[in-house]
């Protein structure tokens, strides 16, 4: 009711001035090229890469690295020997490498070990510096998180992360990319998140653009503890304020906007517009959290630095089958093992990853150092920089969008051209929260930037 007599107001003052336009719902160029990188996504090979990751017996961060056939050693091996298969089936496209410290003195980490992470990056033509991430963990645990000798398959926590990594790799190596695309097999995760922590202060010690980080952490089991079995959805957790916002800012941000316009947050809009436009069958919940309540994965160390960063993850976990020594008790049958694992639905998350960053990686840069303007105006005025045209050659322009602040999707959009400023007439700054994306000639939009430091996604 209220909606309506405030319409009825703001028509009776526009037929008073010359210029207003309808709102329209968000346009989009629909890309068949996302559509076949889609389809191109095997659960055959997802499924034969956990098997063969669950044959490693452990993968315990502090299990034997000696072995060829058992332990967290001849695991990591493993997965370089897949990534470099992968870039000599593309020509040489990819850059593996291991990426390791060595760490003691932690509660759970406590003898010196080398922690080693397996690192593809797939360089981008035009915006080499330019980064989006997809990661998954090498480690498994079961119930003692010291102990490194029992069997811990890690079949779903998190063999399908790092399988999805590497089929992704598999799928996106046959394009080349605007923007730098990295596949990350992240070590130590349940020792305290180390792997992610020492890529993303390695990453930020070389001036990494990093645009995205999607995390993924159990995307294979599809039956709930409570019984529910469902593959047709899917969790993206994104924080909310950033981790590295000053106290400054949030005064600015205490008066303009921003708590659920982080970039995480818009990164994770992305994402669920690209499971309904790419992903049959797949609708996902975008959830204002960093991580499942009192949990943690390894897109935090990312968020810590400011990073914008999500976790994607099955909806329904099992915890019968996480970080569980293999027994039965009371007829219930308990630990991580291959039989909780749906590969079909893993290879449609995995998916979802993979338009996600091509999606992005063909995209022109996120714009940066976007402002607004408008107060007691009758309308709103959006300003950005110019991204460089020799980074971003497929350049076709910006697009405005603006949503009611109690929405959680953008709801409306204006393509404005090649400018770095816009003004959007009679459309009042103080009803809707804005944001930008960059446009390329082909379709490829970047995700929406919110204004201000709340929601950069950096220069
Ligand atoms: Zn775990």
């Amino acid at each position: 009711m209220k909606h309506i007599f405030s319409a009825g107001i703001a028509l009776a003052l526009t037929l008073t001035t010359a210029t207003s336009y309808a709102q329209s719902p968000p346009s989009y160029q629909d890309q068949q090229r996302l559509h076949d990188i889609a389809k191109a996504v095997s659960a055959k090979h997802i499924e034969q890469d956990i098997r063969t990751l669950v044959g490693f017996g452990t993968r315990h961060t502090l299990s034997e690295t000696a072995s060829d056939t058992q332990g967290i050693g001849a695991a990591r091996r493993w997965i370089k020997s897949e990534f470099e298969q992968i870039s000599q089936d593309c020509g040489g496209c990819l850059e593996v490498y291991f990426q390791s410290k060595t760490i003691s003195g932690e509660t759970r980490i406590p003898g010196a070990t080398e922690v080693v992470s397996v690192i593809a990056v797939q360089r981008g033509s035009h915006d080499p510096d330019r980064y989006v991430l997809m990661s998954g963990d090498i480690d498994s645990r079961v119930s003692d998180v010291m102990n490194s000798a029992s069997i811990s398959p890690g079949a779903n926590d998190n063999a399908s992360g790092v399988a999805g990594t590497l089929e992704a790799a598999r799928v996106l190596s046959k394009y080349t990319f605007n923007g730098s695309i990295v596949y990350a097999a992240l070590a130590g995760e349940e020792q305290g998140l180390f792997g992610g922590k020492i890529l993303a202060e390695q990453a930020q010690k070389d001036g990494w653009r990093i645009k995205a980080v999607l995390n993924n952490d159990m995307i294979g089991n599809i039956e709930g503890i409570n019984g529910v079995i469902n593959n047709t959805t899917a969790r993206i957790f994104a924080e909310g304020t950033r981790q590295t916002e000053t106290s400054e800012e949030a005064i600015t941000r205490r008066f303009t906007g921003g708590e659920v316009d982080s970039p995480s947050r818009n990164l994770a809009r992305y994402i669920d517009w690209m499971a309904d436009r790419y992903i049959p069958n797949l609708d996902t919940m975008v959830i204002y959290r960093l991580d499942r309540f009192g949990r943690g994965g390894h897109h935090r160390p990312f968020n810590d630095l400011g990073y914008p960063g999500v976790r994607i993850m099955e909806t329904n976990e099992n915890y019968n089958r996480q970080h569980q020594d293999i027994r039965s008790e009371n007829g219930i049958d308990y630990g991580d093992t291959i039989e909780g694992v749906n590969f079909d639905y893993a290879a449609k998350l995995t998916a979802l990853n993979a338009v996600s960053l091509a999606g992005m990686a063909w995209a022109p840069s996120p714009p940066a150092k976007v402002k607004i303007a408008g107060a007691v105006k009758p309308s709103t005025t959006l300003s950005w920089q110019a991204l460089s045209s020799k980074q971003n050659p497929q350049l076709k322009g910006y697009k405005i969008y603006w949503r009611y602040t109690d929405a959680p999707q953008w709801q409306y959009s204006r393509f404005v051209g090649n400018v770095d400023t816009f003004t959007l007439e009679n459309v009042v700054i103080d009803n809707y929260f804005f944001g930008v994306a960059s446009v390329s000639q082909d379709g490829a939009e970047s995700p929406v930037v919110f204004p201000g430091a709340a929601g950069a996604f950096g220069e």
